[in-house]
């Protein structure tokens, strides 16, 4: 096992508490244990790169007992029994448990992940407690109908009917490692909600405050095998999980290549899925829009979260008489950017997540400079100070050309491509022109040219005038090879829920 670091004693004591030991065990059937093969992995902070912890490694042993327990859990025991407004109440005790630890959960996530401490606090923390909130509330609204049957074969029959809305069943919850607390949470409610049982496996890279969260669940009373959290691999115990054949769904969130392996593995027993993948989300800037608006719009866009987000607008489109305006704009603003650690209150941005990511967004740029575009800013690993991080500065470049693979390929990090254009017609088709279609931005003065744009866009949000707001009740997934299904809103209600017909015989 790799040394592990000493907790920094500045650290919030639950952070120092949860560090210490030697390594975290998961969660399955309400008890803590270590991987049955008894091997556990190193967790980084990607600010320095030190080993700030191990996780145990689960694989599909493990991960079949974790399935066992939440079946259990699913048939037998105090959670079937519970009543909606039981579920509910759970919920809301989670939510007001997650609140206040909040400042706790927030560092232990910018100490894992590398995002800024005004992030994890502003940002993620306060989202994933009104998800919680959200969705204890939907505990006690889910229900079926009554239909009037005709029944044209048989006249004069009569027959009462009506539907149920049934829990799905056991389901695994596949997450990444860009939102990990908020993304756990986003799953987690829902599917607690609608009366389901779970086993959710986090990223690799940040397996930290899902585990943390465990022992929140635990503390609230969620009784024993209703969420089991096996923190492993993605071939190993994520592949397990999704091919496994006594789970009846699986929700992913990740790249678009890993959800068609999600997708193949669960043709075995036929288990619903749904998936949110990636995107290379257009943003464009119209001619007419509020120039600084948008341009606070697109750097925020792009540069929020390391670029790590699904719903990165890493192609800006500016309408052409000011392209030129908004290019030196954005590129001032990224090369005066503060970077450094999250726990930094000064740090606007941090590292990317890991060695293997920052690998991956510098082949990219290196990628966009052979294929001929202009390298404006960034484009390299940040010495210094922040030379054993795994800091990338934020990268701009121009004189793209939509086929390049910069403006086409989901890059995950702080890099732009920006792109002039010269009318309304020609942005909608080259919006449209990846194979991607989950968010995007229109700025513009012009409302009619702005409901235009957004019918016109193949996505799952546009923001019109705005970037990145989300919200609990706001639907979430994507159009086209970002995905299908969606995410929150009472969408969500429907993906972790089935329906059942019954017909009562009154003739
Ligand atoms: P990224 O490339 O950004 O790391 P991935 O899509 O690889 O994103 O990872 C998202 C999640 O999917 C992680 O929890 C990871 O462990 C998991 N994963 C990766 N490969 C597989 C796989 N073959 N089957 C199931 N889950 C996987």
């Amino acid at each position: 096992m790799t040394a592990t670091a000493a907790p920094d004693q500045s650290l919030h004591p639950g952070v120092i508490e949860f560090l210490s030991g030697k390594s975290k065990k998961f969660l399955i059937n309400g008890r803590w244990q270590e991987a049955q093969s008894g091997k556990a992995f190193p967790v980084h902070n990607p600010a320095t790169a030190e080993v700030i912890s191990h996780a145990a490694e689960g694989d599909r042993a493990d991960i079949d007992q974790a399935v066992a327990a939440a079946r259990r859990a699913l048939e037998d025991g105090s959670w079937p029994k519970m009543t909606p407004a039981d579920r509910s109440k759970l919920l809301h005790k989670i939510a007001d448990l997650v609140e206040s630890h909040a400042d706790e959960l927030a560092q232990l996530e910018t100490l894992n992940n590398g995002k800024t401490i005004r992030e994890s606090r502003k940002g993620d923390l306060p989202l994933a407690v009104d998800l919680l909130r959200y969705f204890a509330g939907w505990a006690t609204k889910i229900h079926g109908e009554t239909i009037p049957v005709s029944v044209p074969y048989a006249p004069g029959t009569k027959f009462f009917h009506y539907t149920t809305r049934e829990p799905i069943g056991v389901v695994g919850a596949i997450i990444p490692w860009n939102f990990p607390l908020l993304m756990a949470v986003e799953r987690l409610a829902p599917i607690l909600a609608c009366g389901n049982t779970m086993v959710l496996k986090p990223a690799e890279q940040t397996p930290l405050t899902a585990l943390r969260l465990g022992e929140l669940l635990i503390e609230a009373g969620l009784p024993p095998g209703v969420v089991n959290i096996v923190s492993g691999f993605g071939p190993t115990a994520g592949a397990a999980l999704s091919a496994h054949p006594d789970v009846d769904k699986v929700t992913f969130t990740g790249s678009t290549e890993v959800g068609r392996d999600i997708v193949r593995a669960s043709a075995g027993n036929l288990k619903r899925v749904s998936l949110e993948l990636g995107g290379k989300s257009p943003n464009i800037v119209f001619a007419d829009a509020d120039l600084e608006a948008a341009a606070k719009g697109i750097f925020m866009g792009i540069f929020y979260n390391q670029g790590q987000c699904c719903s990165a607008g890493s192609r800006v489109y500016v309408e052409r008489s000011k392209f030129d305006e908004l290019l030196t704009a954005l590129t001032k603003r990224a090369q005066t950017v503060r970077q450094g650690p999250g726990l930094d209150p000064n740090t606007q941005m941090g590292p990317v997540v890991s060695q293997e990511q920052m690998e991956r967004v510098l082949d990219y740029a290196a990628s966009g400079k052979r294929e001929g575009a202009k390298l404006l800013c960034g484009g390299q690993r940040l010495g210094g100070a922040l030379a054993k991080g795994y800091f990338v500065g934020p990268t701009v470049f121009s004189d793209v050309r939509d086929q390049m693979k910069i403006a086409q390929e989901e890059i995950f990090g702080p890099v732009v491509a920006v792109m002039p254009f010269d009318s309304a017609d020609e942005m909608a088709a080259r919006a449209n022109g990846t194979s991607y279609g989950l968010v995007a931005g229109v700025w513009t003065s012009n409302v009619k040219r702005a409901f235009q744009m957004a019918q016109k866009i193949k996505a799952g949000t546009i923001w019109i005038n705005c970037y990145h707001f989300v919200d609990s009740a706001s639907p979430w997934g994507g159009y086209k090879q970002s995905g299908y299904g969606r995410e929150k809103g009472p969408y969500a209600i429907e993906q972790y829920t089935q329906v059942k017909s019954v017909w009562v015989d009154l003739n």
